[in-house]
């Protein structure tokens, strides 16, 4: 599904991982990243395994060594899905990476020095016909080669030609010298001004297969460097906010970044990134990009209500327990859960399937229809077995 009457996408070069577009009219693309050492083999396999069955796309390697690279050739001969190796610092491993097969690389230009290094990883590129992520961090952006862009800005036609805005006014006090930027705002331009500084070096080389993305670790910078890129130029964007945390953390700092951006149109791949199992991040995209209407729902959308005094049923456990019995369970249906007779025959009735809880009872909804009172007791075991025969209806 490509963005949707209400979410309408903005407009943008498509380029192909492999077999996956970005970009375009095509489907928002679902990436994460493996958190094993890649030289290790059967671990890094198996995650990129665990995270294709989980409906991830696209799935980010790290290479930050030589052995690292060795290693991909055979991950790219055996990985169900596109590879990308995730370069810092050294432009060698780019040029390795891409010889070994990867779909894509994606370099950071807050810290990669090494224009000659640059030129060659392009070229390599584009004669093998494969795309290449510019990725600034709000954490390396602040590094050299930041400082030295800011020092520096460049002027003239070949700014005007990159889109390039870069910072003019130098940051002051203690905090804009730690960072170069005096704020949010500054911080998102000087990403900006870096990235766009690249993609004019890639586009005077000729490389035009780029995705770029500018990941700040709060919401505001985020946001502000996306929609300034968006303003920039026509290039897909990966979209994502950075070193988020943990699971309630990520979750909630990535709902607002990529819930904002999407419904405004701006991105075209995305990954959350969470200290934890990358699993969850391709559940949790899956989640965003299904609640916009993005990308079709791999699973049940359960709706319930909080519960209040005029609830007479254990109605969060029984949500807990259908929640956890209903992982493997990938038919779109919507399951309503709900507390008493308030909202829930409403809500219920909306749903494939439901419960609007009494007290000690339930009544059963299937398809808006009032099926029949259910002892508390059985609620969980019915609506579970409720569920699996609609989902095998879906199937046929
Ligand atoms: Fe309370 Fe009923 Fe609303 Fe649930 S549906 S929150 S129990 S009023």
């Amino acid at each position: 599904m490509a963005g949707n009457k209400r979410f309408p996408r903005r407009p943008s070069r498509t380029v192909h991982v492999g077999p996956v577009p970005i970009g375009g009219a095509h489907p928002v693309s679902i990436q994460s990243m493996t958190t094993t050492h890649t030289r290790d083999l059967r671990e890094t396999l198996a995650q990129i395994r665990r995270l294709a069955a989980a409906g991830c796309d696209l799935v980010r390697v790290a290479v930050p060594s030589l052995s690292d690279a060795d290693a991909l050739a055979q991950l790219v001969r055996s990985s169900p899905v596109p590879l990308i190796a995730d370069i810092h610092f050294t432009t060698s491993l780019a040029l390795k990476a891409l010889e070994a097969g990867v779909a894509k690389v994606r370099l950071n230009p807050g810290n990669i020095d090494d224009p000659d290094g640059l030129r060659r990883v392009l070229a390599r590129a584009a004669e093998l016909g494969r795309p290449i992520r510019f990725g600034v961090n709000s954490g390396s952006v602040r590094g050299a080669a930041g400082a030295r862009l800011v020092r520096r800005p460049a002027r003239g036609p070949r700014a005007r030609a990159a889109g390039a805005r870069l910072v003019r006014r130098p940051a002051r006090g203690p905090r804009a010298c730690a960072t170069g930027a005096s704020d949010s705002r500054d911080l998102a331009r000087l990403m900006v001004d870096v990235l766009m500084e690249w993609v004019h070096q890639a586009e005077t080389e000729g490389f035009r297969d780029l995705v770029l993305s500018a990941k700040a670790s709060d919401v505001p910078t985020t946001l502000e460097a996306y929609r300034l890129l968006a303003e920039a130029c026509d290039l897909p964007f990966h979209l994502g906010i950075t070193a988020a945390g943990p699971m309630d953390e990520a979750r909630t700092r990535s709902a607002i970044v990529l819930g904002a951006l999407l419904s405004e149109g701006i991105g075209d791949t995305v990954r959350v990134s969470l200290t934890g199992s990358p699993v969850n991040e391709v559940l949790m995209a899956q989640e965003i990009l299904a609640e916009l209407g993005l990308r079709p729902r791999l699973g049940l959308r359960i709706i319930s209500c909080p519960t209040c005094g005029r609830c007479e049923v254990d109605l969060i456990g029984l949500v807990e327990a259908l929640k956890a019995r209903t992982r493997d369970v990938l038919a779109p249906l919507t399951v309503a859960v709900m507390g008493c007779v308030v909202n829930g025959p409403g809500e219920a009735v909306e749903a494939d399937v439901g419960v609007a809880a009494g007290k000690g009872h339930g009544i059963l909804f299937r398809e808006g229809e009032v099926v029949r009172k259910v002892p508390e007791k059985d609620l969980l075991d019915v609506l579970l077995q409720e569920i699996r025969t609609l989902a095998d209806k879906a199937r046929r």
